[in-house]
């Protein structure tokens, strides 16, 4: 008998007949004579309508309240799910995080998991029956509810499988799988049959936006076997594990992320401690900084160029022309006109020429890089933002991505 943790997306409990189709699935696995947690995300758009309710109410709502009330998208998920698989004749439960013993920090809206007793939902499996558990949610040393981030069911899911060392943890959602490029960029991308955690990693920060990060952390660091499929049919889906097979496969796919903006500040004295000031000041406001490039000092000074987040790209700039003095720097620019555009694979640290082989494929398609960084598993360019789609496509088809091996 395995025991095996399954997780369904919001948009596979989109409505009723959805619902019914999960539960039919989900029975179907206990009937094979396995023990099933099942962990949900609220329905189809529901989180993102609760913000909208909240926004007409109060545009800065508390974060606490914030956490109570999107955590109640989820709890519709369970119950509706326990009452569909009791329709099918079968013995379910439907438990919230703090029912199924989920302690996180005191984050609100973006919540850590501190640790799980999985007392709880042990003994209801022992009794038969299936459990269902409230994605996405957990309690803190208040008593309060918090929620782990956009997309944190993922999270929930392997945690859950760690805890009660699952034999699976199965994510299920609306595609079959990881591809080697997001189809709707790159019509012939292809499934991958597998791929490693450090390459699931890369490939979710960079706009690939299959799996919630800190799932992949989670599954990696207790060694979770996990699969992500389809709750739409039966093919087979990417296994994401700590080694893969596929190692004549140097690289696994090409990932872009619009999302970002380019800051550069201009004349900064060339001395030692200049980058310490600069970062610091940023660290010290939670700015999460990417690529970074410094210039070739001309004269007595040097540019330093970095990227972050959009989002963060107002306050980070603001803060940059406050301390320009104390920088010691001359003057900030910033655009909004850059996307980057990665190749990620774990074979490409034993094969020379990738660098290369990507450049040439940006070249051929007239397409001019801004800036570069690399690291053993992933090479990263900074194109203009709209011809990132472009680059995807000519660096996926320069490595014969859409080829079976
Ligand atoms: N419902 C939450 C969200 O939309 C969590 C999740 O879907 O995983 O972000
Ligand atoms: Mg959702």
């Amino acid at each position: 008998m395995a025991l095996i943790v399954q997780k369904f997306g919001g948009s596979s409990v989109a409505n009723a007949e959805r619902v019914l189709n999960v539960a039919q699935r989900v029975v179907d696995i206990h009937q094979q004579g396995n023990q099933v947690v099942v962990v949900l995300s609220a329905q189809g758009d529901t989180t993102d309508e609760l913000i909208e309710k909240a926004m007409e109410i109060n545009e800065k709502p508390s974060k606490r309240e914030m956490d109570m009330l999107l955590s109640t998208g989820e709890q519709i998920s369970i119950s509706l799910m326990s009452m569909a698989i009791a329709k099918l004749g079968f013995q379910a439960i439907s438990l919230t995080g703090y029912q199924a013993g989920i302690f996180t920090d005191g984050t609100y809206s973006n919540a850590r998991i501190e640790k799980i007793d999985g007392s709880r939902v042990r003994s209801e499996l022992d009794a038969g029956k299936i459990v269902i558990v409230a994605g996405f949610q957990g309690m803190n040393k208040n008593g309060d509810i918090t929620t782990l981030g956009r997309g944190g069911s993922d999270t929930t899911a392997v945690a859950l499988a760690a805890a009660l060392q699952a034999d699976f943890c199965e994510i299920y959602t609306d595609v079959d799988g990881v591809y080697t490029a997001d189809p709707r960029v790159v019509p012939n991308a292809r499934k991958l049959r597998d791929v490693s955690f450090d390459e699931m990693l890369e490939l979710a920060c960079m706009g690939a936006r299959v799996l919630h990060n800190r799932s992949v952390e989670l599954a990696k660091k207790y060694n979770v076997n996990m699969v992500v499929r389809s709750s739409l049919n039966d093919h087979e889906g990417t296994l994401v594990r700590e080694v893969t097979e596929m190692e004549k496969m140097m690289i696994k796919g090409v990932a872009y992320d619009k999302d970002i903006a380019r800051i550069s500040i201009i004349a900064v004295r060339d001395i030692p401690g200049v980058a310490f000031k600069i970062f610091k000041l940023l660290a010290d406001v939670d700015i999460n900084v990417d690529i970074i490039l410094q210039s070739i000092g001309r004269g007595d000074t040097k540019d330093i160029s970095f990227t972050i987040a959009r989002s963060q790209l107002v306050d980070a700039v603001d803060l940059i022309n406050k301390n320009l003095d104390y920088i010691g720097a001359k003057e900030v620019n910033f655009t909004r006109d850059v996307a980057k555009v990665s190749i990620v694979g774990a074979g490409m640290a034993n094969h020379p020429g990738v660098a290369a082989a990507m450049f040439e494929a940006l070249a051929e398609a007239d397409i001019n890089i801004h800036m570069i960084s690399t690291s053993e598993i992933k090479i990263s360019c900074l194109v203009r933002w709209d011809e990132a789609e472009k680059a995807v496509q000519a660096i996926h088809k320069r490595f014969g991505l859409d080829k079976e091996i």
